[in-house]
Order: structure tokens, then C-alpha cells, then sequence
């Protein structure tokens, strides 16, 4: 897998690690601002939300409600859905972004490269041919957060859409 160059996360890595001992997984989903929030889509178990420090356009995360960083701890409901929902994004993001590839996964313990290592979340992130050679061109911290709203616009509207069109059970 070539590394994707995400120069603005450096601000992730710089920033007050006090602030978050406040696990996002559980913060975000407690609130009811869905757009500050950047959660594209709220299923019974489990939620979709942006990553604020991604790797690429559309780098989406699928976590659990329930603050859990053991995968062997999941329950039929939760991993059947975290399934689903990772169907659901992809055909998502092909209407709205058309990538040309992904990748998907977890990052289990911080060992592994996790961030939050404490409450397990799964990865899809979208790939583009000369991916790793466009972004940091619009990698400027401004740019990427009104970036990042439009594109929740997008991708919010689109699991709306699907909703509608019964495609996503
Ligand atoms: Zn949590």
C-alpha cells in the first residue's frame, strides 16, 4: 500500500491529548449536531461519521455506539450491521466521489497504528489513482474543513437517498 501524504494531520498529532481523553466515539454520537460532528449516518447499533484528520476525500469511519475496543466482544447485531453500513458507504461514496478503489479496515491497539485505541472503529477510505500526489496540493487546514462540510453534505444526502430507495437493508 503506498502511505498517503496528509501533511494538515499534524495537527491531530500536535493537539492536547487532555482534550481527548473525551472518547469521540462516544462524545459525537451523544450530541445532535450531526453536520459539526461530520456523522453521515446514525443506523440502531452502530454510526458513520468523517474523519476531521483524513487520509483522503471521504475517509469514513464505522464505529460502534458502544465503547469497545475488543472486536472479538461484538454482538451479532453490531457486527452484522458494521457490515452492512460498510456496503451502504461504499455505494455511497461511489455515487458521490466515483473512487477508483479503497481501503478498509482496523487498526486493533494503539501498537497497531489506532488512534483511539479504546473504541474500536473500522476505516473505509476512498483511493484515486495519483491520490498521493493530489492531496496535499489542497492539504491547507481551511480548505480542508469547508472541504470536509461539503463533502458531509454530499455523502449525509446520499445515505438519505439510499434510505429512500430501500437499498440499504
Ligand atoms: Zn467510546
Amino acid at each position: 500500500m503506498d502511505y498517503l501524504w496528509a501533511p494538515w494531520r499534524i495537527e491531530y498529532i500536535r493537539r492536547d491529548k487532555s482534550e481527548e481523553e473525551k472518547c469521540i466515539f462516544c462524545q459525537k454520537p451523544s450530541e445532535d449536531d450531526d453536520e459539526e460532528n461530520l456523522i453521515v449516518y446514525r443506523g440502531k447499533y452502530t454510526f458513520v461519521l468523517m474523519n476531521l484528520f483524513p487520509y483522503n476525500n471521504g475517509h469514513l469511519m464505522i464505529a460502534p455506539y458502544r465503547h469497545t475496543s475488543d472486536f472479538l466482544s461484538l454482538t451479532d447485531d453490531e457486527n452484522r450491521e458494521m457490515t452492512k453500513l460498510t456496503q451502504v458507504s461504499l455505494r455511497v461514496l461511489e455515487t458521490c466521489l466515483s473512487p477508483q478503489g479503497y481501503n478498509i479496515g482496523l487498526n486493533l491497539g494503539s501498537v497497531s497504528g489506532a488512534g483511539i485505541a479504546d473504541h474500536l472503529h473500522q476505516h473505509i477510505v476512498p483511493r484515486w489513482l495519483g491520490d498521493t500526489n493530489f492531496m496535499p496540493i489542497i492539504g491547507h487546514t481551511k480548505v480542508m474543513i469547508d472541504g470536509l462540510k461539503e463533502t458531509w453534505k454530499e455523502l449525509h444526502d446520499g445515505f438519505i437517498r439510499i434510505q429512500d430507495t430501500g437499498n440499504s437493508d
